[in-house]
């Protein structure tokens, strides 16, 4: 039995040597507890520090470390799609470079799979510890939103550590759409997934790729991605705003015959062409939103572009 762990690393040179002495640990201990064996597939997203640089010696030192090396930075979710493509093992784990993802919760992870009941072993966050109170907000905010309006379930606290069979990873490398929101693409592939809370742990070096602005972008590709219902929304906007001007102009029309009085009211006039222009500007940016998305879609660009794996270090250094 062989266990894949796909690490996606962006400028994570202090923390993977640390990553990689705990995860060995946990493998050891799992070789003696469930005869597992290990591969640890780091994808370097184009970082700008030594982690390519780091990726090379553990694989120097450890013939289980691989690697994939990007051509620049293509994002974490490529990251984890070209893990997953290049993964061997009969089990797949995606986890984060800094430790937030505990190893040590792999044994039960897999107990839970070997099972057979459950084809995919995740994990969620119980608190949101040590992170900004006003960022905890709009996340939860983001997902009552986003599940509202998607018919597949964004679970809030869900992090991206998850253990998967080879069947769960089959389906999702059938996925090979370019805008990819993982959160989303391992719901809709469905099969059970048995749920593992833990609290929130503190990254153990360098420092969070993600700003505010990042992570809204990152809710308006989640909402782009699995619900159309901002069309509906739209339309829907269209429609009450044709009924409300439809009362407004058979009012107008009845005070004319009644009192004579038609030149009247022309500041509210403008308030009204103001805010009517604001909602139709509002519901073209939606479309052009969903139109851009399938835009980057259609021109079928890879999701990644490799410069180096670990195949050709051995291969430029004489290793079969
Ligand atoms: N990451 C990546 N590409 C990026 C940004 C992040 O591969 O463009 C990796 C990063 O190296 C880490 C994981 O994604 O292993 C999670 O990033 P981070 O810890 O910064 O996010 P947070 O835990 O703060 O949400
Ligand atoms: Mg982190």
């Amino acid at each position: 039995m062989l266990i894949s762990l796909i690490v996606p690393c962006y400028n994570e040179e202090e923390a993977m040597p640390l990553f990689y002495r705990e995860a060995s640990r946990v493998a050891e201990q799992m070789k003696t507890s469930h005869g597992a064996d290990f591969e640890f597939i780091f994808v370097d997203d184009g970082s700008r520090d030594g982690t390519l640089a780091t990726a090379r010696r553990l694989h120097d030192e450890d013939p289980r470390v691989r690697y994939v090396s990007f051509s620049r930075n293509f994002g974490k979710e490529a990251g984890i799609y070209a893990g997953l493509q290049a993964a061997r093992g009969d089990y797949v784990a995606t986890m984060d470079a800094d430790l937030q993802d505990p190893p040590a919760l792999l044994p039960d992870m897999l107990d839970a799979l070997l099972t057979g009941d459950y084809d995919c072993a995740a994990t969620r966050r119980t608190t949101r510890e040590g992170e900004p109170p006003v960022r905890s907000w709009f996340a939860r905010l983001f997902y009552r939103i986003i599940n509202r309006m998607s018919d597949t379930e964004i679970v809030d606290g869900a992090r991206d550590f998850r253990l998967m069979s080879r069947r769960m990873v089959n389906a999702v490398l059938e996925m090979s759409e370019y805008n990819r929101f993982s959160k989303g693409i391992f719901s809709w592939v469905g099969f059970k997934t048995r749920w593992f809370d833990y609290k929130n742990v503190e990254r153990v070096a360098g420092k969070t790729k993600w700003n505010f602005w990042s992570l809204f972008q990152y809710s308006i590709e989640g909402i782009v991605g699995f619900s159309t219902a901002p069309l509906v929304m739209a339309a829907l906007a269209g429609v009450i705003f044709c009924l409300a001007a439809f009362v407004g102009i058979i009012f107008v029309i009845v005070r004319a015959l009644l009192f004579g009085d038609p030149t009247s009211g022309w500041p509210s006039m403008v308030c009204i062409m103001l805010l009517c222009s604001g909602v139709q500007l509002f519901c073209l940016g939606i479309v052009g939103e969903y139109l851009a998305k399938t835009y980057l879609e259609v021109k079928h660009r890879p999701v990644y572009i490799t410069r180096e794996t670990e195949a050709d270090r051995d291969a430029r250094r004489g290793n079969p």
